[in-house]
């Protein structure tokens, strides 16, 4: 019996139905999937029935494990198990990928935006924690909308599939979670630099409660101009404005931010 170790979010998923819900997301055009975090290999186990794995385990007692159960898999190339820190890699895969995982939740959101940047990510399918979903996939005009929401929903197809409850895991953890899915339809280098993009919005969302405009003072003379040729009301807050605003009042404010 394998002790679950708190430091890398070890919540083992132990239900059959949840892991099939997960694979029947999965999209039939999907040819190789990038896992993060497979743990005991449940999911992995059901993954390797439809694609090509590659999983990063960054836990060296779960390796042997691993390579006991997938013997066959690991010698025939269909599973390819690499012992490393997934948060660490460059390049998660130089192939096409779609990533499926029930992401361990300490780095859930650092690992989602590394792979939304990532251009051989195609989508993804993750477990994360439940309030992490919301943000992901929250709309214009939601309470979630934040950063996080204008970054995934700027190139991808973003919803909520289900929720999971804590009972599902072993051991439990303290909070909710649901599966999520994203589909690209378009990658940040269609239209921005990404770090500069990131800048300006952690800006725009500073402190949620203030007007859009306060947050953005640094540029206040411009800005006032800009929102009224782009009939964004000067009042507004920073998650009432669509993902289509951001992208216009970037393109005219980036220089300044590429200063910076
Ligand atoms: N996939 C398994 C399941 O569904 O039961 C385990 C999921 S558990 C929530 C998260 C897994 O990610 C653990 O196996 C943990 O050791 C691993 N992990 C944590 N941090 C990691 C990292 N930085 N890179 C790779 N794996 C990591």
């Amino acid at each position: 019996m394998v002790k679950a170790k708190k430091h890398y979010g070890q919540n083992f998923l132990n239900n059959k139905s949840i892991l099939d819900k997960i694979i029947q997301a999965i999209p039939n055009s999907v040819k190789n999937i990038v896992e993060i975090g497979p743990g005991l290999g449940d999911l992995t186990q059901e993954l390797l029935k439809i694609s090509n794995v590659k999983s990063y385990e960054i836990d060296s007692d779960l390796i042997p494990i691993l390579q006991n159960k997938f013997q066959k898999e690991l010698e025939c190339g269909r599973l390819n198990l690499i012992h490393k820190d997934a948060s660490e890699v460059a390049c998660l895969d130089e192939k096409k990928y779609f990533l499926v995982a029930n992401l361990p939740y300490y780095i859930a959101s650092h690992l989602i935006l590394k792979v939304l940047e990532d251009e051989n990510c195609s989508g993804l399918i993750v477990m994360v924690q439940k309030e992490m979903a919301l943000k992901f996939c929250a709309k214009q005009g939601e309470k979630d909308f934040s950063a996080l929401g204008v970054l995934s929903t700027v190139i991808c197809d973003c919803e909520i599939l289900f929720d999971v409850s804590p009972e599902y895991f072993s051991p439990p953890p303290k909070v909710m979670s649901a599966v999520i899915k994203m589909t690209k339809f378009r990658e940040y280098k269609d239209f921005c630099h990404i770090d500069t993009f990131k800048r300006f919005l952690k800006e725009c969302f500073k402190s949620p409660r203030k007007q859009l405009m306060g947050n953005l003072k640094n540029h206040k003379i411009e800005l006032e101009k800009i929102f009224k040729e782009l009939e964004i009301k000067l009042n507004s807050r920073a998650h009432e404005i669509c993902v289509d605003s951001y992208l216009k009042i970037y393109e005219r404010v980036k220089e300044d931010y590429e200063r910076k």
